[in-house]
């Protein structure tokens, strides 16, 4: 008994934040002009709360915890590159998904990251709400403090529903973003070869063009 009490009580703080969650769907519905007690939403603020709850998780985490010492101290000075790592994240100004692909590339000066824990590291920052821009920088400037490697790179391919479902735009077009530290910045040769080795959605999805005028704009 003494046990489950305090399990109650350590988790009180956020059964109470759910609660308010759940109450804001439920406003939510009534004020679209829905019954939010009819048989078939019954139930619908609970699921998006805790969904919600879910797709913002990595708010409660951090780089320390999600990395857990995959740490390694290597001779090796060639570039890493782990592709198309799957991401699902919310847009902060519509609270609706946007997803797609992030890409990662680092050459190592002494140390790397265990190739597991990159998804990882997209994963939380992608579960809290976002936009892509922040996302790639995030993703490059934890990897570029925690390993130091002379250069990093990270490029994030997005499908944002704000855009496809509200038609504001091309249905399939894409967001693309990248963010180059180090020698992916300053050495022309090493970005190519980092591009060439994406070749992002095949021919014309993406030219390394486009990802040429987004770094200059970036302020290179
Ligand atoms: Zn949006």
């Amino acid at each position: 008994m003494v046990s489950t009490r305090t399990e109650t009580d350590a988790h009180a703080p956020d059964d109470e934040a759910l609660d308010r969650l759940r109450d804001a769907v439920r406003a939510q519905l009534a004020a679209l002009g829905e019954d939010p007690t009819r048989e078939g939403l019954l139930k619908t603020p609970d699921r998006v709360a805790k969904s919600m709850r879910a797709l913002t998780a990595g708010y409660a985490q951090d780089i320390d915890a999600v990395i857990n010492d995959a740490l390694f101290t290597v001779d090796y000075s060639e570039m890493v590159i782990v592709k198309d790592i799957d991401f699902y994240s919310l847009c902060e100004h519509h609270i609706l998904p946007f997803f797609g692909r992030c890409h990662i590339a680092y050459i190592p000066q002494g140390k790397v990251i265990g190739l597991s824990k990159l998804p990882r590291v997209v994963e939380m920052f992608s579960r809290r709400l976002q936009v892509q821009e922040r996302l790639t920088s995030q993703i490059a400037e934890t990897i570029n403090s925690t390993i130091s490697p002379q250069g990093v790179a990270v490029v994030v391919e997005g499908t944002h529903l704000c855009m496809a479902m509200r038609g504001v735009e091309k249905q399939n077009s894409k967001a693309i973003t990248s963010a180059m530290h180090g020698l992916f910045r300053s050495d022309a040769r090493t970005r190519m070869e980092f591009l060439n080795l994406l070749r992002l959605g095949g021919e014309g999805a993406m030219s390394s063009t486009a990802l040429w005028r987004h770094d200059e704009d970036a302020g290179d």
